[in-house]
């Protein structure tokens, strides 16, 4: 499980940082060249540490009452990837000299970053490369290089200087709002020093007053070092004697604590440190590799027939796990740890679109994921006060501590479905463990305070419970009233609390939920009612569900007749055109059929279908996954697996232009649903477990395993059969199709008829 880069080309530099980036889900650290690059060449030089964030207020001409005064954003931390490799007097550039090699390579088994390279300098020395990186599974707080340098024909001094620099700042694009707009130095040194030991640097974020420190120590074997330290940096610097054949290795272990996760980041680094240094390197890596075969041997979706797509599904639910957090203050940022890009924010690309993954292969991750929110509810409960409601609890549109960080509230706060879609991860994690414990403790929680802001936010007209005023997933259409993706995730929403009150109810647990929320019995009739008249715009004429009740009004945009270069049209029209005219950034509609399709009519998700399809640019990276599941819904397995391949190939390719900014997590998760919940049409149903498998023309056949209430099931499907094995568990009854089959060890279902 490979992903390689051969050749040096300065303009893929920004975008390898991303790709090649080493994560945990605690850490993240570009793959930025150790020795630096000229001031011409685009790079974007970060270590970033999930959830450790600093504040900056935002600048509003026209503040309005409940806009957001500051907001929060993830910190650029300590650098300690810089590593200066001199020979003489000559340094180590690949941009000087000759490159005979430079390959890049992330091996997705061993859990590291490489770069082999072979260098000529000017004067003719030739020397061999090879810089390992790894961030540790096992020690969250661990970043190791290791640095070797062969020399093929070189006898003389080499010296290694390696850095530990505290004078960072964010990256910025003031035109490009999916950054920051502004370059930011957060951090304030508190020391930067060292001793026998090692080196470290302490410091606190400006305004949130947040700490951290990193702390240094180095492994270099027949060198002797020196050390500086001042303004905010430390320098160790190791010199010895090379001859040609043979290999001297510079080891550098860093490790990073932080104020949200350790008592005393200084203090607790060092013991950290001392523990990893009491340890061979080898074990470490052997320990990184161990984490991984058992992550691979749950996660992985095995293609037979396709060798390209199955990299980049490797490569997509390898970054899912390097980007997840895996403590109750951090989640799943868009970026993952990989870059600034979006600032280090929760969205609901979480619970729509990586969750599910983590759900089928990795309770425990799943379970933090909603932890995380649960965390959070208070900060939900504020926000919802801010923006006058006086019951209930609003999820913020993106966020990394609790408060809301979104400066354009037309597609930020506006986005209300955030709650349903957080609702309804609570209600999958339900279906497909049946663990009522966890809704006791924070499940029913969520669920009753999310359905009583719907009861808030929306009213009843003649009737019919309308929900105005509002934003649905699609962001080229804002402010608008009775969004149907909205209007029907709200409608579980409400149906979900009720279902899990009296379940709870039932079993003698609602009461500690009960008196904590003061909750009263009508609230559930409520509920039931407004979900019941909940009003779902549909269009008559068109047979169709309209996005919302004046969508279908509009002008439709032509922008089939733009060049591409005016693409994403977010960068290049005032959002006020194209609210006014018919154009989608990402699926929306199509998106609630694949959420709620089991209660839609067929041909209306059909013709649903394709008349969005055509009005959508997938400008956002959120899109293809979803009508790549539709289209295989729907039986068009050719369309399904060109949306596909547009997803899986999204960063690998940088189909988008901004994979230098980080990897787009949500689209990971969408590409591993695209087989799974696509090909496969797996449902975790109220009624139970669906799938509605079918082959791509294109491929023998593809495997998969996921989790389901207390069970492992491998599902295999080939040209003629669908191949179920329950691997744990008691026997269940599973729907395929439209027949039920009692799994009890092996099924073999017979696909003629349903192979698209
Ligand atoms: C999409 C949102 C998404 C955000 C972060 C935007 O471009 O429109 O749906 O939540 O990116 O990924």
């Amino acid at each position: 499980m490979l992903l390689i880069d051969t050749g040096f080309d300065p303009a893929r530099i920004a975008r390898n940082e991303t790709l090649f980036h080493t994560a945990n889900g605690y850490l993240g650290v570009r793959a930025c060249l150790e020795e630096g690059v000229p001031p011409h060449v685009p790079t974007i030089r970060s270590t970033l540490i999930n959830a450790f964030y600093d504040e900056k207020p935002i600048a509003y001409a026209e503040k309005m009452k409940g806009f957001p005064e500051t907001q929060q954003g993830i910190v650029n931390v300590v650098d300690c990837q810089s590593i200066r490799l001199s020979l003489g007097e000559e340094r180590f550039t690949p941009f000087e000299g000759t490159l005979h090699a430079f390959t890049r390579i992330l091996d997705m088994e061993a859990g590291t970053a490489q770069r082999e390279m072979e260098w000529e300098s000017p004067a003719g020395n030739r020397i061999r490369i090879v810089i390992t990186r790894m961030v540790s599974f096992e020690v969250r707080e661990l970043f190791v290089i290791r640095y070797q340098v062969e020399s093929l024909n070189y006898q003389g001094p080499i010296c290694f200087a390696s850095f530990l620099d505290g004078n960072v700042t964010n990256s910025a694009d003031p035109d490009d709002p999916r950054v920051a707009s502004e370059t930011m130095r957060h951090l304030i040194i508190d020391e930067a020093w060292g001793d026998e030991e090692s080196s470290w640097i302490a410091c606190h974020t400006t305004l949130s007053g947040l700490s951290m420190a990193t702390r240094v120590s180095h492994h270099a074997e027949g060198f002797s070092s020196a050390f500086l330290a001042g303004d905010g940096a430390t320098e160790t610097v190791f010199t010895r004697e090379i001859e040609p054949g043979q290999t001297t290795v510079l080891v550098k272990y860093c490790v990073y604590t932080d104020e949200r996760r350790h008592k005393n980041p200084l203090v607790d680094g060092k013991a950290i440190l001392r523990e990893v240094l009491a340890r061979p390197l080898e074990g470490l890596f052997e320990a990184q590799r161990a984490y991984l075969a058992n992550y691979w041997k749950n996660a992985r979706v095995v293609i037979d027939g396709d060798d390209k797509l199955q990299r980049s599904l490797d490569f997509s639910v390898f970054s899912l796990l390097q980007s997840v957090g895996k403590d109750a203050v951090s989640n799943i940022s868009a970026k993952g740890l990989s870059g600034e890009g979006y600032e280090g924010h929760y969205f609901w690309d979480t619970e729509i679109y990586s969750f599910p993954f983590f759900l089928l292969t990795n309770l425990a991750i799943a379970k933090n994921l909603l932890r995380y929110r649960y965390f959070i509810l208070d900060a939900a409960r504020r926000h919802a006060r801010l923006l006058g409601h006086t019951k209930g609890a609003l999820y913020p549109w993106r966020t990394i501590a609790g408060p809301e960080c979104s400066g354009y509230f037309p597609s930020g706060s506006a986005q209300y479905h955030i709650n349903g879609d957080i609702a309804h991860a609570f209600l999958q994690y339900y279906r497909a463990t049946n663990d009522l414990d966890l809704m006791a403790q924070m499940g029913a929680e969520v669920l009753v305070e999310t359905a009583r802001l719907w009861m808030d936010a929306g009213h009843f007209l003649d009737g019919v419970f309308h929900i105005n005023g509002v934003t649905g997933p699609d962001e080229y259409t804002c402010l608008v009233n009775n969004n149907c993706y909205t209007n029907l995730i709200a409608q579980e929403n409400l149906r979900g609390a009720v279902e899990i009150m009296d379940l709870l109810d039932a079993e003698g647990k609602a009461e500690p939920v009960v008196k904590k929320l003061g909750f009263q019995a009508e609230e559930l009739i409520a509920f039931r009612h407004a979900a019941d008249v909940m009003y779902i715009p549909y269009d008559e004429k068109r047979g169709i569900h309209a996005q919302d009740d004046s969508f279908l009004q509009k002008e439709v945009m032509d922008f089939l007749s733009l060049p591409p270069s005016e693409f994403p049209l977010l960068q290049h029209f005032h959002p006020l055109y194209l609210y006014r005219h018919q154009v989608c950034k990402q699926a929306d509609t199509v998106l609630a059929h694949y959420l709620f399709g089991e209660d839609i009519r067929e041909e209306v998700m059909c013709r649903s279908f394709d008349y969005y399809e055509p009005l959508t640019t997938h400008d956002s990276s959120l899109s293809t996954c979803i009508f790549s599941i539709m289209a295989a819904r729907l039986g068009n397995m050719n369309k399904a697996m060109t949306y596909f391949k547009m997803s899986a190939m999204l960063d690998l390719e940088d189909t988008q232009g901004n994979t230098k900014d980080g990897i787009h997590t949500a689209n990971m998760g969408g590409a591993y649903l695209c087989v799974v919940a696509g090909f496969a049409g797996l449902r975790i149903l109220k009624s139970g477990l669906l799938l509605r498998p079918r082959l791509p023309r294109e491929w023998k056949g593809y495997h998969f395993q996921f989790f389901y209430c207390g069970r492992k099931i491998r599902c295999e499907i080939t040209e003629n059969q669908c191949s179920l094995l329950l691997l744990e568990g008691v026997p269940l009854t599973i729907r395929v199709f439209e027949q039920e089959y009692w799994l009890e060890e092996t099924l073999e279902i017979p696909l003629d008829k349903t192979v698209g």
